[in-house]
């Protein structure tokens, strides 16, 4: 079945840049922390340490926030949207320009496989940053034509204009690092905001070079400031000051609430992409050629460690059976290594932590009746890996099919009823709303389901397609607000109506 987990060597590069000291990047220069602490950072496909990093606390967070709200007030706020929009494509090109260090570091921090890291930063990150790039001279007010009654003479003009709100505090999770502070800067610089962004504790390698290509763009001091911490301390501590206006959140549930209660103090914005537990529905006359590697690939790409991952699948009867088999085959084919093994299609999942609950999970499914039809177990050796898990018969009372694994593994449920709206009362029956997909050639069928699902995405034939023009993010308790396209500039946006008396 898959490759032994081996160590490969990294690039002198990235060795290079494992090895030194790692400071907080505050104010446009590389500071050492209030208190000296630190971040252990490890590979997890060899457990073995790769870095060591300085961990910022409320006080780090403090002057960080102080900075952004200087540099908010200074020169970003005169530097006009022309100039906004040339140094977010310059930050694309210097991300191009250290492409290959971003990809191995995420690689050796993360764990994905190294196509994957590659495609994510060269094409998704970079095209993202371009593309709000392109938004900071397209952001208009309205004028609006309507005569205020408290106006006397009939001349007047009532306009809007559209503002930054602010100093955002940007808190992201592990399973695609960069892109995660990408999502969250690129909108951020565009409406003219400034950042305090806390990495991931487990992930922090490839944010702290984006300090350094963020400096070598030319973007002012202080615009961006980036400190690696604790969750329960450095962002606690962002998302509860009173000097940020809003936050931008992605991790899970849990914390997003959390988040919501910390920003209630100064009544800052909140937007919120969180967990997911996503529906493949594939009817009786879907193009099986396209859904078994669709669904193999929507529900294992990164480990099952992806919000939109398509982890509950739903088979009519009918071709039940050689859809579990297919996708069974090909997941019982990949190849378990390091990201930066050539021989890898899949990684290792992020921490001893996440391996032990999401065996946990596997434990529960098997107790549940569901029955097993491949993977189930986490190969003996180093790293933390676990092979990919198909559950057959599963039922929306599974614990399994109901809450959010985050891992390998893939929940089957059959279907045989004709009547749409409960094949969609079962697909909506999780607190989730994030992603789901419809496999059919029937327009009709497609279409209706798509009314029917609430999902802030539901695709057709395709799952979870991605595209910084797409407005992406959850229906109930998958998330507040939409990132992603012009809504995705909404929420760092605030409006100003002014009415002049001529
Ligand atoms: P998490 O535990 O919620 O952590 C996310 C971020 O929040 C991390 O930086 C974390 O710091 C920080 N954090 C933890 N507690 C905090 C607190 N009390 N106050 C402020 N910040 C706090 O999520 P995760 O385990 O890293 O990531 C997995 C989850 O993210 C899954 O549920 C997944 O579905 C979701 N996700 C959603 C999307 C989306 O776009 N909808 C995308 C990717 C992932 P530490 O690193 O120190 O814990
Ligand atoms: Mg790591």
């Amino acid at each position: 079945m898959s490759a032994a987990p081996r160590s490969i060597t990294p690039s002198p590069a990235a060795r290079e840049f494992l090895g030194r000291r790692h400071q907080l990047f505050i104010g446009g220069q590389w500071v050492d922390p209030a208190e000296p602490a630190t971040l252990e950072v490890l590979d997890p496909a060899t457990e073995e340490r790769i870095a060591t990093v300085a961990r910022g606390g409320p006080r780090d967070i403090d002057r960080a926030v102080a900075a952004a709200r200087a540099a908010f007030q200074g020169e970003w706020s005169r530097i006009g949207s022309h100039q906004r929009s040339r140094l977010l494509f310059r930050l694309a090109d210097e991300l191009e320009a250290h492409l290959d260090l971003a990809v191995e570091l995420e690689v050796l921090d993360n764990g994905m496989p190294r196509p994957i890291a590659h495609y994510s930063i060269a094409k998704f990150g970079c095209d993202f940053l371009r593309y709000y790039g392109g938004w900071c001279t397209k952001i208009l007010g309205e004028t609006i034509p309507v005569q205020p009654h408290d106006v006397p003479n009939g001349e007047s003009l009532t306009y809007t204009r559209r503002e930054p709100i602010g100093v955002v505090g940007a808190i992201v999770p592990w399973n695609s690092p960069l892109i995660m502070a990408v999502l969250k800067l690129a909108p951020a610089l565009a409406a003219g905001c400034t950042v305090v962004l806390k990495p991931a504790e487990l992930t922090p390698m490839t944010a702290l070079l984006l300090g350094e290509i963020i400096n070598k763009s030319g973007i002012p001091d202080g615009v961006v400031n980036i400190v690696p911490g604790y969750g329960h301390d450095a962002g606690a501590a962002l998302a509860a000051h009173d000097g940020v206006d809003k936050i931008a959140f992605t991790g899970s549930t849990e914390v997003g609430r959390k988040i919501l209660l910390a920003a209630a103090g100064n009544l800052k914005r909140v937007t919120l992409e969180l967990g997911g537990k996503s529906p493949f529905i594939v009817f009786p006359d879907a193009d099986l050629a396209r859904v078994i590697p669709g669904a193999a690939r929507g529900a294992f790409f990164l480990q099952g460690q992806n919000c939109m991952a398509s982890t509950r699948l739903f088979v009519h009867d009918d071709v039940f059976e050689p859809v579990v088999e297919g996708i069974s085959k090909l997941a019982g084919a990949f190849r378990l290594g390091p990201g930066l093994s050539p021989d890898s299609d899949l990684g290792p999942l992020i921490s001893a932590e996440q391996r032990q609950r999401v065996m946990g999970y596997i434990a529960d499914g098997r107790k549940s009746g569901a029955e097993l039809v491949c993977g189930g177990d986490a190969p003996a050796g180093k790293g933390f890996f676990v092979r990919p898990t198909v559950f057959a018969r599963t039922s929306m009372d599974m614990k399994i099919a109901r809450e959010e694994i985050f891992g390998p593994v893939l929940c089957v449920q059959s279907f045989s009823d004709s009547d749409l709206k409960a094949v969609a009362a079962e697909a909506n029956k999780t607190i989730y709303g994030l992603s789901g997909s419809v496999w059919t050639r029937d327009i009709s069928v497609a279409h209706r389901m798509v009314n029917l699902i609430d999902s802030g995405q539901v695709s057709i034939n395709c799952h979870a397609a991605v595209d910084p023009a797409i407005p992406f993010g959850g229906n109930r308790q998958s998330g507040w607000g939409r990132e992603f396209g012009r809504e995705g500039l909404d929420p760092y946006l605030k409006t100003k109506a002014t009415t002049v008396m001529f």
